[in-house]
């Protein structure tokens, strides 16, 4: 099979690898859809940051890594013993990875893992032979994973949107963790994909005012599109004034952080109401330095919010099917796998306002001729 393989920052190849095999408890599935985030392109920029350079602690893997950790597809075979899934299924992979051994997870607090690994940056825990050949990621004809990696698609959700869930449940778990409310007021910092599917979570949990800070015009436009009542551009607005002007210098309850972007941090605190939230969704790229005090003599609170639980992920696939998210305007092209590097990575690099989410369709692409189409 082809396998998009993570080199080295710059240097990702298509090669030719042997179809994984599946193993007992595990489910073997063609990979339909596969989306590119900002982890991709910050691996591709400036990596390897996530993808393990010496073996990673679960998977025992080490780069090259088959890359792509947004991902959906169709069961083709199901090891022994795997129950919950069957074959012919439509499916969506939860790529997080736990050790299930550190104090996180035995808090129960499995998705902040002391080690943390994800299908598609981290390798795949898979037998001996198979384990330093660079399993595992979307960006391949087939991975093979543990069962408890899938999750049934309703009838109704379509493939391509189904590799949409894992940002959106980032989203969902964001605002979950949050003590954002019915009739709340909310700024969202930055509209790239997870600040698009934040708006989608808080129109459905009833925001009564959506205020986005976004500069490029097209994230503007699909900000609008999804729903928030207000964009600004803090290129030439001050966002916490116009907030406070917009709330009737109350200031918003809750203020989510999609940029990680210093000064616009620094900025939005005073933007967010007394005993109101600030929460950090983004990687930051560099260690900002918080106005602290800021913070403390209003008791804003700053939260944390990382990837996602497993019952918001399987909120997120429900909300999609009741069709109370329709990332289906998010999806901005759809490439093959061969293209992926010139018409994704290096696009979403060279034109971020234009695209907001790339699919890669590995059925499309010619390595898949003698594939099913779906
Ligand atoms: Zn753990």
């Amino acid at each position: 099979m082809k396998a998009l393989q993570f080199h080295a920052s710059g240097d990702l190849r298509l090669e030719e690898l042997e179809d994984p095999i599946c193993g007992k408890g595990e489910v073997k599935m063609r990979t339909a859809f596969c989306g590119l985030c900002g982890t991709d392109i910050h691996e591709f920029c400036a990596g390897p940051v996530l993808i393990p350079q010496k073996p990673h602690p679960i998977t025992g893997a080490t780069l090259p890594v088959t890359m792509g950790h947004e991902l959906s597809g169709i069961v083709t075979e199901v090891g022994e013993g795997c129950e919950r899934i069957k074959v012919g299924q439509r499916v969506v992979v939860r790529p997080t990875i736990y050790d299930e051994q550190c104090a996180s997870c035995r808090q129960g607090v499995r998705h902040c893992c002391e080690n943390i690994g994800f299908i598609g940056l981290s390798g795949m825990w898979l037998p001996d032979e198979q384990h330093s050949k660079g399993y595992g990621g979307g960006m391949a004809e087939y991975i093979v994973a543990p069962a408890s990696h899938f999750y049934a698609l309703p009838d109704n959700v379509a493939l391509d949107m189904a590799a949409l869930i894992e940002p959106m449940a980032v989203a969902w778990h964001a605002v979950n963790v949050s003590p954002f409310k019915f009739g709340d007021t909310a700024v969202i910092v930055g509209g790239g994909p997870i600040g698009i599917c934040v708006i989608q979570v808080l129109k459905l949990q009833g925001a009564k005012e959506i205020i986005v800070a976004e500069p490029m015009e097209g994230r503007k436009k699909l900000a609008r599109h999804y729903g928030a009542t207000e964009i600004l551009d803090p290129g030439s607005e001050e966002v916490p004034k116009r907030v406070q002007e917009m709330t009737r210098h109350r200031g918003a309850d809750v203020i989510f952080d999609t940029a990680g972007v210093e000064g616009a941090l620094n900025s939005v605190i005073s933007a967010c109401r007394t005993h109101g939230a600030i929460v950090n969704i983004a990687v930051w790229e560099k260690r900002p330095e918080l106005h602290v005090n800021d913070l403390m003599y209003r008791e804003v609170q700053y939260m944390q919010s990382a990837l996602y639980d497993e019952m918001s992920f399987k909120n997120t696939i429900e909300a999609l099917s009741y069709g109370q998210l329709n990332p289906r305007e998010m999806i901005t092209s759809k490439i093959r796998l061969e293209d992926v590097v010139e018409k994704g990575f290096k696009a979403l690099v060279e034109d971020r306002d234009r695209h907001c989410k790339i699919l890669v369709d590995v059925q499309a692409s010619e390595c898949s001729e003698n594939g099913p189409k779906n």
